[in-house]
């Protein structure tokens, strides 16, 4: 936590290009954008993982989400927008302080997420389904 780059950017440590605040959030530009207005928003408690957050803390997260997407979306006259969240090395997180990514998209934005798509062999997705129901 000490060494946290976001910490340090709520804390005021650090500068950051902020956009909105609240008590428990606080959300600013993406260094490195994979769009300019590519937007984070962040709790200002310091947890890792998405499965760390309170109720209240994602209630908070996800609605300040929802506004800021619309506002990058209308500043930047994207007609669309990902909004990306990364938990774990695996999944691409590289800052150990969670948080949701806004990138506002155009058709010919040059990214692309790779989206694979496999299909399940015979008798896969049942015990699967059934293995996630029982943990739900
Ligand atoms: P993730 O891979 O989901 O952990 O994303 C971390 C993001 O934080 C990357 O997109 C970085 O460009 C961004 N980032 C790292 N340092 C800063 C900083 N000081 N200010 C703003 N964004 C940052
Ligand atoms: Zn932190």
């Amino acid at each position: 936590m000490g060494e946290c780059i976001f910490c340090k950017i709520i804390a005021g440590e650090i500068p950051a290009a902020r956009l909105i605040e609240t008590d428990k959030v606080v959300s600013f530009l993406d260094i490195n954008p994979v769009n300019p207005g590519h937007a984070l928003i962040v709790p200002k408690r310091h947890v890792t993982s998405f499965l760390d957050l309170h109720q209240n803390e994602l209630h908070v997260l996800m609605f300040i989400a929802r506004r800021v997407a619309a506002a990058v979306a209308e500043a930047t006259e994207s007609p669309a927008f990902n909004i990306l969240q990364n938990n774990g090395r695996a999944a691409g997180q590289i800052i150990d302080h969670v948080h949701i990514h806004v990138i506002p998209r155009r058709p010919d934005d040059g990214f692309s997420l790779g989206w694979r798509q496999l299909s399940y062999g015979e008798g896969e997705l049942e015990p699967l389904r059934k293995a996630i129901t029982a943990r739900l």
